[in-house]
């Protein structure tokens, strides 16, 4: 049957390759069992594309990206491309593909399944079912704001300048998809900047309040400085649901968030530009981490990060809730089981390699299908 879901796969580098394999195992699952179809298309991106074509990201794939639509990364660089000049580097391809797609929105899951509670730094009453979403505006303000620059300005002295800079259709382009997600899950928007002490803050907060009011009364809104909220994420995280923050705040509080959950192996996001005009967004699904070449080759990575960033495209770019569910489920369910990879080993669990978690993951879908 021909399928109109269509997915573009860059496995990459390193791990890249070995967790998308498992992944793709579970696209072929949905399919088979649950008559979920997609058209399946995949390139080369990073160091394999430098190697193949020279350069991080052929043209080629960057057009097929935009012409599909919905983007699962792998990783990208390794110690074989290190040493070359910036423009050249790997992960120059993904930020090639976050610009050219305008993936303006990041959505960075701090979830804690309960088998895994014990590898957080905090009390396991603190985080135990915590589910959370920090949403970061990804292509404005101070990273990208001008003027920038280092400058000499005589007697020895020189000046370092970046420039925090939004404008309004910025704030609420990314303060909509908040509110969004917020609409499928508890209904509760955290908006945070630091309006006490910079007026790009308190542009910030005007603009998210004017838009809840226009269109989200239904969904609660709070703001929050966000230095209290670096606090409250380790004080009380459950007492969010979406946070939505400016790209400065929201690179150090996804950051925090994402220990909160204990490893980098089971940390998934998503990379969302605008929508057209049936609704649907440009994509990338991406795990956290990196290309791992310490592990790479071993076949030990833990797929679980890759899994869950399909999870979250089914979730945002094919509106497919419920096998969302059912792959977090699934991966839910194998962590029950003390089934681990070495990155989340713990005494009395059984560890197991990439494949053989992937295995498992899928005779436990199988069970509850
Ligand atoms: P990393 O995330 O690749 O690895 C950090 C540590 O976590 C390593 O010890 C690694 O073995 C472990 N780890 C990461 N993912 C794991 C998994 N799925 N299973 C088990 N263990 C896992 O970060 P790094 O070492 O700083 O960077 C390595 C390379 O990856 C560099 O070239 C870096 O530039 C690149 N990188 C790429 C991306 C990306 O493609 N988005 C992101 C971060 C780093």
């Amino acid at each position: 049957m021909a399928a109109n879901r269509q997915i573009l796969l860059l496995p990459g580098d390193g791990i890249g390759p070995e967790v998308m394999a498992e992944t793709r195992r579970v696209i072929d699952w949905l399919g088979k069992k649950r008559g979920v179809r997609f058209d399946i298309a995949e390139d080369i991106v990073g160091g394999a594309a430098l190697d193949a074509h020279g350069t991080p990201l052929h043209d080629k794939t960057m057009a097929k990206a935009k012409a599909i639509g919905c983007v699962l990364f792998g990783a990208v660089g390794g110690p074989k491309w290190d040493n070359l000049p910036f423009a050249q580097k790997p992960e120059r391809g993904l930020l090639r593909l976050r610009k050219e797609m305008d993936l303006f929105a990041n959505l960075r899951p701090a979830v804690c399944f309960d088998a895994l509670v014990g590898a957080s730094t905090l009390k396991p009453e603190v985080v135990q079912g915590l589910d959370i979403i920090i949403l970061r505006e990804l292509t404005g303000g101070l990273y990208f704001g001008e003027p920038r620059g280092i400058t000499d300005i005589g007697n020895g002295q020189r000046r370092g300048v970046n420039t925090q800079v939004y404008t309004t259709s910025e704030i609420r382009r990314v303060a909509e998809v908040g509110f969004e997600l917020a609409r499928k899950r508890r209904r509760k928007v955290t908006s945070l900047e630091k309006a006490n002490v910079m007026e790009s803050g308190v542009l910030w907060r005007e603009e998210v309040t004017k838009l809840h009011r226009e269109k989200f009364s239904d969904v609660a809104l709070e703001h929050m400085y966000a230095d209290n909220g670096a606090m409250q994420l380790v004080r009380n995280p459950k007492q969010f649901d979406v946070m939505v923050t400016d790209n400065l705040f929201g690179d150090i509080l996804s950051d925090v968030a994402a220990m909160l959950t204990g490893s980098l192996g089971m940390l998934p996001s998503a990379s969302l530009g605008a929508a057209d005009a049936t609704g649907r967004r440009l994509a990338l699904y991406e795990p956290v981490h990196g290309s791992a070449p310490d592990i790479a080759g071993k076949g030990v990575a833990n797929p679980l990060a890759m899994i869950l960033s399909l999870a979250m495209a089914l979730r945002y770019s094919f509106d497919l809730p419920d096998n969302a569910d059912a792959v977090e489920n699934g991966v839910r369910a194998v962590l029950a089981e003390g089934v681990r990879t070495g990155d989340i080993m713990q005494p009395g669990a059984t560890k197991v390699s990439t494949r053989a978690m992937g295995d498992r993951l899928l005779a436990a879908l199988d069970r509850a299908a």
